[in-house]
């Protein structure tokens, strides 16, 4: 675990600044509190392990920034990632389907802080709070939306137009337009090789979309590589949208 700089949540200062994360945006402030009392604000390096495959969820990651992946755990899927999860939703979210041993694991695929809740306690919240375990179940369903869209898109989309939409969600997570990744990290999220992503690169860099570097990615023309990237960007972002507006509407 990389976590550093944790410190026990501040429940008014929480209340004072608005959350980046999906489940929390969606709560009553009163359960908000609640959940957030329970948690340490933890900042996470890239590569923090998460969760780990087969062992038991110990906590459960709400995060603010950065963005986690949902990795393979056997065979030529070890360490693949399967689905991205940022500050839209939850890490461990299976809990609310009483997944308490995952089939997959998780790391931190782009650096971020977030809340870390023991799972005990997330368990309890979601006994005593019936709209958490609601908002919870939708959040759930969301996740399995992005991980089917992200299946098709492996199978189906060209490795440019997957690199283009990979950054664009990415940096929406991150709230900026530059990220840090090394090529073969980006390699092993994207499930091809190191040489595929570099003429990947490239390419967008040489249409002038992003300035890229050893380990540093900068969006230059967000219009344009919005364009050029496959349809699941918008579909997934109009996704986690529509779930924000049925919470709120
Ligand atoms: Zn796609």
């Amino acid at each position: 675990m990389h976590a550093l700089r944790t410190s026990r949540q501040d429940p008014i200062r929480a209340e004072q600044s608005p959350t980046k994360n999906g489940l929390l945006s969606v709560l009553p402030a009163s359960r908000r509190e609640a959940l957030l009392a329970a948690a340490d604000f933890v900042s996470l390096d890239a590569d923090a392990v998460l969760m780990t495959a087969g062992q038991p969820i110990q906590f459960v990651h709400l995060l603010e920034a950065g963005t986690a992946a949902l990795v393979g755990a056997e065979d030529s899927l070890r360490g693949v990632d399967l689905v991205l999860v940022g500050p839209e939703n939850v890490v461990g979210i299976g809990l609310v389907l009483g997944q308490a041993v995952p089939q997959h694991g998780a790391v931190m695929r782009i650096a971020g802080h977030g809340h870390r809740i023991p799972r005990r306690r997330f368990e309890d919240a979601l006994v005593d709070m019936p709209d958490l375990c609601d908002a919870c179940l939708r959040h759930a369903a969301l996740l399995l939306d992005h991980a089917l869209q992200a299946a098709g898109c492996n199978a189906q989309h060209r490795l440019v137009p997957r690199l283009a939409r990979w950054i664009l969600e990415v940096c929406d997570r991150g709230g900026e337009d530059e990220l840090t990744i090394t090529h073969e990290r980006l390699a092993k999220a994207l499930g091809v090789r190191r040489a595929g992503v570099t003429m990947a690169l490239h390419e967008l860099e040489g249409r002038r979309y992003i300035r890229s570097t050893r380990c540093r990615l900068t969006v230059r023309d967000r219009a344009a590589l919005t364009a050029c990237a496959c349809p699941c960007y918008t579909r997934m972002g109009a996704r986690a949208a529509a779930e924000l507006e049925f919470a709120c509407g």
